[in-house]
């Protein structure tokens, strides 16, 4: 199968981009002349009792299909079955996908998205060392579609690569200078996708190149972080050498002393992996307020007057503040502040909370205008000066994007 566009083959070009966790697979179609999704989907449960596909063709009803799914590439064969289903499906052959871009969490020093190849996987491979978790499901992936789809190209989007910008006295970490080099220990910075979508649709909606404006981007989910980003690069980010640190989460602890963590091990005879799995499971939001992770459930308990649901929230809220005060130092100033993720795109509370009182540094939200759930909207009060933004973030297509434009620059589209 040869890889060039006949004639006006290129408003044909469909991109798949695959999200590979630990027991799922999160899957989109994406038509790129339209830049619209075809399709989406999610295998979850991968080898475990009780997987199961759950496919949404867009303007098509969803279906749902219990079925043992043993392994990622099992997973992937599903969700092309699902793609190319003579009534579900969006697409009649897998030689339609011109190309895959891979979500892969940790790029190490990537600094952009890359075509897949022995090297770059070897490179990948490496990376596992810095994130167990994370790079080994996405090469799962990848090896598979090698198997399922052998003559379409494959690009790595790291989540990382946003970040790589940062100069060295932001991403260096104080700590005996051989030990960071020989461990590659620094900040790396996470959600770099999404910071970086949400930024430029930002600046197309303030109508200003981006490279000319100086905006703070805050991804609020469940895991969240915050970035500066100076003249279209990031400057400073929340998250670390892991997704840890930063902002108070909704399971992850942030930024702590780390002699706690010591502390803690010496009091409790826990191990390493005990006190992984506290920091990273047991804190934030759900270990303050002892009820949930879930930011709807705090709003929810704080009606009902729960004293540890208001010091969860207002401990996260003050977070979020701090940092928007740092990076308006690290910037030299603010021209714009977008929300995105499930929480910074569905909460008016949250973002009223977050901004209040804050108009001596030119950022002031409109109350009816903010009032408004997973949509993109200005928000900011009439004659502020900062503009302020809900924009919901889509790091799918921001991956299918870079898919294209790196399959274009190979020549392989
Ligand atoms: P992640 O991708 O990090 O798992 P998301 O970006 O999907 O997380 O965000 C999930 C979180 O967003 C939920 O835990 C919830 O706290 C919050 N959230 C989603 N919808 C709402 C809502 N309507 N009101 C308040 N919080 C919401």
């Amino acid at each position: 199968m040869g890889l060039d566009l006949k004639e006006g083959e290129r408003v044909k070009v469909k991109i798949l981009v695959l999200n590979c966790g630990s027991s799922s697979v999160k899957y989109q179609l994406f038509d790129m002349a339209e830049e619209k999704s075809l399709a989406k989907g999610l295998v979850e449960r991968i080898g475990l009792p009780g997987s199961r596909l759950t496919h949404r063709p867009v303007g098509k009803e969803k279906i749902v299909k219990e079925v043992p799914v043993p392994d990622h590439g099992a997973a992937i064969k599903l969700s092309l079955e699902a793609l190319t289903h003579p009534q579900h499906g969006v697409i009649k052959e897998y030689s339609e996908i011109r190309g895959i871009g891979h979500r892969v969490v940790h790029g190490g020093s990537f600094s952009a998205s890359v075509l897949i190849d022995s090297q770059t996987k070897d490179l990948i491979a490496e990376l596992e060392a810095l994130a167990p978790l994370h790079n080994g499901p996405a090469l799962r992936g990848i090896t598979a579609c090698e198997v399922i789809l052998p003559h379409t190209p494959q690009v790595a989007c790291f989540d990382t690569a946003f970040h790589q910008t940062m100069p060295d006295y932001v991403y260096t970490y104080a700590l005996p200078y051989e030990l960071t080099q020989k461990y590659q220990i620094r900040r790396y910075g996470f959600h770099g996708t999404s910071h970086k979508y949400v930024a430029q649709r930002a600046a197309e909606l303030v109508g200003r190149p981006w490279g000319d404006l100086k905006i703070i981007t805050c991804h609020l989910g469940n895991g969240s972080s915050i970035t500066a980003i100076k003249n279209g690069k990031s400057y400073d980010t929340s998250m670390g050498f892991t997704p840890l640190p930063g902002l108070v989460m909704g399971t992850r602890c942030g930024d702590i002393d780390p002699a706690i963590v010591t502390f803690l091990m010496e009091k409790e005879g826990w191990t390493t992996k005990e006190v992984e799995e506290v920091l990273n499971r047991r804190s934030g939001v759900l270990g303050v307020s002892g009820l949930s992770s879930d930011f709807r459930d705090i709003e929810e308990a704080m009606e009902v007057q729960n004293e540890r649901a208001r010091l969860a929230w207002d401990m996260f809220v003050y977070s979020v503040r701090k940092y928007i005060g740092a990076y308006i130092v690290a910037l030299g100033g603010l021209d714009v502040l977008v929300f995105t993720a499930g929480l910074g795109e569905n909460s008016p509370r949250v973002r009223l909370d977050i901004c209040q009182g804050l108009d001596f540094l030119g950022i002031q939200i409109d109350q009816d205008k903010n009032n408004v759930r997973g949509e993109e909207r200005e928000i900011t009060a009439p004659g502020a000066q900062v503009r302020t933004f809900v924009i919901p973030t889509n790091e799918e297509l921001m991956i299918a994007k870079d898919t294209q434009a790196v399959l274009q620059e190979k020549g392989l589209m």
